[in-house]
């Protein structure tokens, strides 16, 4: 049964969309835009951006554009967390009048020595302020919540199961740091309830602050909301993902040539499963995406995986679009000729990139420029025997025809081996070696296809 699901993704900007954000953006805008959502569900975005020491307009921009990219896309204006802050100093004034929280005059050295103190004994650290009736000092308090001493805080995950801290382990967090400022987690629990947050979708490296955030929740009396942790993403070698295990942003997927659906499709395969499916594009992620479907164990990020998921999306293209696309990522842009030779051998092309930026290699025989330099390996079949005989005459009958199509090029070329009785094996390889130059390429006819005939003649007369 569909149900009303408002979902949030709440990056902190560090410079980047990281591809652990954009795999748990997706997952929200998968849950809050799929089958499971009744009308007037929504995905929602908050940016964490309370760090005013590294705070910057890139870094925030940075994160719209990858969202923008992969085509996830938010209801209604980012929110921005810093400017709510009058709102979480409100709402923790709230705390301290309905006795929930205290102020608490423990600080600096004073305080880490307590701190040392409780831990050196075993026993969970709580302020003398917490009970303190009586005069106060003047100077400067931090606000921490009142939370239980006794019993556990449990959590009951979608995908961890329940989770339980006892409340020893956990202590009195601060809410209003002494010089007046909300703490991040205040922030998230005060956020989440105006922005009507009913799932939180996340890395399970929050789940820790899960604890403490519902023991804030109950103090406020306001509604749980359901969670999902989800296991980080790790490198193929099953360590924690690093530079080292390849980009880390989703720009630098884009630059690497990948598309968004394959981005989409790759992330969704990243610790989400639906059977064995491996192709799962867009409408069918919408339909199937369920929180049951999150895998427990931390999910590897393959970048072979990655590009082969990305190919089939690159396959399924049109000839103009992929050429289009992959033409913006070439350093050198080809002029209008060697835009339709691409576009003629399109269909070749795509079944040999995986990315974009396979293009380069893959049209190595339609971007090269004449005249060619052949090595001499290369240039191995124009100096077998009858060689300069097969260019001469194949020039001279391709020179003729009138109608440059495939079909017509293939009956040219099976039409000259049969006049001259020679097997096929003597006229292909001199043709193609002067056609290409040594690049890999498609059957001969769709080679001189793609070329188009003003540069076959002019390859082909290169070599003679
Ligand atoms: N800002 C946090 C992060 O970027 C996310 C906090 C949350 O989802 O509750 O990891």
């Amino acid at each position: 049964m569909p149900q009303k699901i408002v979902t949030r993704f709440a990056p902190s900007p560090t410079g980047y969309l990281h591809i652990g954000g954009a795999r748990t953006a997706l997952f929200n805008w998968l849950y809050a835009r799929g089958a499971q959502a009744a009308p007037g569900s929504q995905f929602l975005l908050r940016i964490e951006d309370t760090d005013r020491a590294r705070h910057s307009e890139e870094a925030v921009q940075a994160i719209i554009e990858g969202l923008t990219w992969l085509g996830l896309d938010w209801d209604g204006e980012p929110i921005s967390q810093f400017a709510r802050a009058d709102r979480h100093t409100q709402v923790a004034k709230g705390l301290l009048e309905s006795g929930h929280a205290y102020r608490c005059w423990l600080a600096g050295e004073e305080l880490d020595a307590a701190r040392t103190k409780a831990r050196e004994d075993n026993i969970r650290f709580t302020s003398p302020w917490r009970d303190h009736d009586g005069a106060t000092p003047d100077g400067p308090y931090s606000v921490r919540l009142k939370a239980p001493i006794e019993g556990e805080t449990i959590i009951a995950d979608d995908v961890q199961g329940e989770v339980a801290f006892p409340n020893s382990a956990l202590d009195d967090m601060v809410l209003l740091r002494s010089d007046g400022t909300p703490t991040y987690m205040l922030a998230v629990i005060v956020d989440d309830q105006d922005m009507g947050v009913t799932h939180i979708v996340r890395g399970d490296d929050h789940l820790i602050n899960a604890g403490r955030q519902r023991q804030l929740i109950d103090a406020l009396g306001w509604d749980r909301p359901t969670y999902a942790h989800i296991p980080l993403i790790h490198g193929s070698d099953g360590k924690k993902l690093s530079k080292r295990h390849g980009a880390l942003g989703v720009e630098a997927y884009r630059d690497e040539g990948f598309l968004p659906e394959g981005v989409m499709n790759g992330l969704l395969r990243l610790g989400w499963a639906h059977g064995d499916e491996e192709i799962i594009p867009k409408d069918k992620a919408l339909e199937w995406f369920d929180l049951g479907g999150i895998n427990k164990a931390p999910a590897r990020l393959d970048p072979e995986k990655m590009a082969a998921t990305n190919a089939h999306y690159v396959a399924e293209m049109s000839d103009e679009a992929f050429i289009a696309a992959a033409t913006s990522l070439l350093d050198r842009k080809p002029n209008d000729e060697v835009h339709a030779r691409l576009v003629r051998g399109a269909s070749f092309l795509k079944e040999r990139c995986q990315k974009l930026t396979d293009l380069e290699t893959a049209a190595g025989f339609l971007l090269a420029q004449r005249p060619f330099e052949l090595t001499s390996k290369k240039a191995k079949p124009l100096n077998q025997e009858g060689a300069q005989k097969v260019l001469l005459d194949i020039h001279a009958r391709l020179s003729r025809i009138g109608e440059w199509s495939l079909n017509q090029l293939n009956l040219e070329l099976q039409g000259y081996a049969e006049a001259e009785g020679m097997s096929f094996g003597k006229v292909g390889p001199p043709v193609r070696a002067a056609v290409t130059g040594g690049h890999p390429s498609p059957d001969l006819g769709a080679t001189l296809y793609a070329l188009g005939k003003e540069e076959v003649l002019a390859r082909l007369a290169d070599q003679l």
